[in-house]
């Protein structure tokens, strides 16, 4: 870990993370040593919002009995520690299709789970520095707006207007889109799960995949150090750790994890920064911000960032934070971080998700590697994946730049609208 710079901040905490006070223990397994099996219908491996949300989906179609495997307890990999960003920008059709899916859950989340998900429509300002940018700017949002999205290209005086704490002086300008804004990835994906129990799924934590047997014709059963679950399907929803999964299995799932680190500052001022503010990115000097509670919720990545599982928050990062930050929001120079986190993002080659059945291996499928961007699209990716394991196909969207075979073909199309 790099050290800490002295000016800057307090010890760096990661979120809590506990399990749901739902837990159920399932008696029949886990108790009885590794000899003990069981039978589902369907068996989900990881209970992030991937894994959550496709249990759910089965569920309410009654796909019989679901179980979901955790190796730790529900919501503890890369979705608890996610900003819970939802927005419509991207460049390419899917990702947008997704976001106006999975948004709509969003909105209306207590009223189907029953919980409130704190999702803050403040929009997502994409802030543009360069003619190259802002090129694809217009490329953007032309797709999104035919695509029924409401977005807009403003000037740097219209941002100026708008949003007096940012600095404009190198901006050629920035894309607005108002219905977007952030949400508390903890408690939409625990929510979730909640209600996915309610309707019969047994979420069994604490139990670690170690294999998946195969047949000559496909998956027959899920191996764990308590005992072995016999299923005809198999979701791997494993998050970053996917790859890893696959090769357990012998199947090549792309999947990569890369640290990503946020930082937090101490309370500042609603009259400078407005907790209206949106979830400001500016691509070009590669940081984020949003209000965070009464402080700030700052991100910055590393271009070269190198895959790795590791979870140490990068405090060599927080100098060039400052920096770029306080260019961009000059007020921000009264700024104290005080706090980091750091967690995985689940990389793919062209930074898009897969849901899809695994070509070859009848009865596995795969719902994994959003890339950064996969809190917003748990919802819909849930409901996908529960469609083409039951009807065959996914009807609700277009799936075909979510299959594995892209990756064999070459037949990716890079979202350069990923912030790593
Ligand atoms: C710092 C940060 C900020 C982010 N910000 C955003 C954002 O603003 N908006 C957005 O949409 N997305 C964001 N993301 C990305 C988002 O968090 C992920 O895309 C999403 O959470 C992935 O969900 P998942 O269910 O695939 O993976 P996870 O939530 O990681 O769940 C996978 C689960 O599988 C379990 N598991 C792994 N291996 C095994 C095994 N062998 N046996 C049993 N269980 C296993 C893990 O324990 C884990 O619980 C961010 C991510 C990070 C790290």
């Amino acid at each position: 870990m790099a050290p800490r710079p002295p000016t800057l901040g307090s010890a760096p905490a990661k979120p809590g993370r506990s399990s749901t006070p739902l837990e159920i223990v399932w008696p029949t397994f886990g108790l009885g040593g590794s000899d003990v099996e069981i039978a589902a219908d369907v068996v989900i491996v990881g209970a992030g919002i991937m894994g959550v949300s496709a249990a759910y989906h089965l569920a309410r179609r009654r796909a019989g009995r679901i179980v979901v495997l955790e190796r730790d307890t529900v919501c503890s990999g890369s979705t608890a520690l996610a900003s819970g960003g939802i927005r419509h920008q991207y460049a390419n059709r899917i990702g947008i299709e997704l976001t106006r899916r999975s948004i709509v859950t969003y909105e209306n989340f207590a009223d189907e789970f029953g919980v409130d998900p704190q999702f803050r429509q403040h929009g997502y300002l994409i802030l543009v520095s360069t003619a190259e940018e802002l090129e694809q700017a217009r490329r953007n949002v032309a797709l999104q707006t035919s695509l029924g999205v409401d977005v807009q290209l403003l000037s740097p005086d219209q941002i100026e207007r708008q949003y007096p704490y940012l600095s404009t002086r190198d901006l050629l300008g920035g894309t607005y889109s108002p219905r977007d804004g952030y949400a508390d990835p903890y408690l939409a994906c625990t929510a979730i799960a909640a209600r996915a129990r309610e309707l019969g799924v047994v979420i069994k934590t604490g139990s670690e995949v170690t294999g998946v047997i195969r047949s000559d014709r496909g998956v027959e059963r899920v191996v764990t150090r308590d005992g072995r679950v016999s299923a005809p399907v198999v979701v791997i929803a494993a998050g970053a750790w996917s790859g890893e999964l696959g090769k357990l299995i012998g199947i090549d799932i792309p999947v990569s994890p890369r640290r990503r680190s946020k930082f937090i500052t101490a309370a500042f001022p609603p009259d400078q920064i407005p907790a209206t503010t949106p979830f400001v990115i500016d691509p070009h000097l590669g940081i984020s911000m949003r209000r965070e509670g009464a402080g700030l919720l700052l991100g910055i990545g590393r271009k070269d960032e190198a895959s790795s599982f590791s979870t140490e928050p990068d405090w060599g990062l927080a100098e060039p934070l400052v920096e770029r930050a306080i260019h961009r929001v000059p007020a921000l120079a009264d700024a104290e971080l005080v706090r980091a986190w750091c967690g995985l993002y689940e990389m793919t080659p062209d930074q898009t998700g897969i849901v899809s059945a695994v070509p070859g291996v009848e009865g596995l499928y795969v719902i994994a590697g959003f890339s950064g961007h996969g809190f917003m699209h748990g919802p819909i990716a849930g409901q996908l994946m529960a469609e083409l394991i039951l009807d065959g196909r996914a009807t609700t969207v277009d799936i075909a730049p979510l299959g594995l075979e892209r990756f064999a073909r070459g037949e990716m199309a890079v979202e350069p609208l990923t912030f790593v």
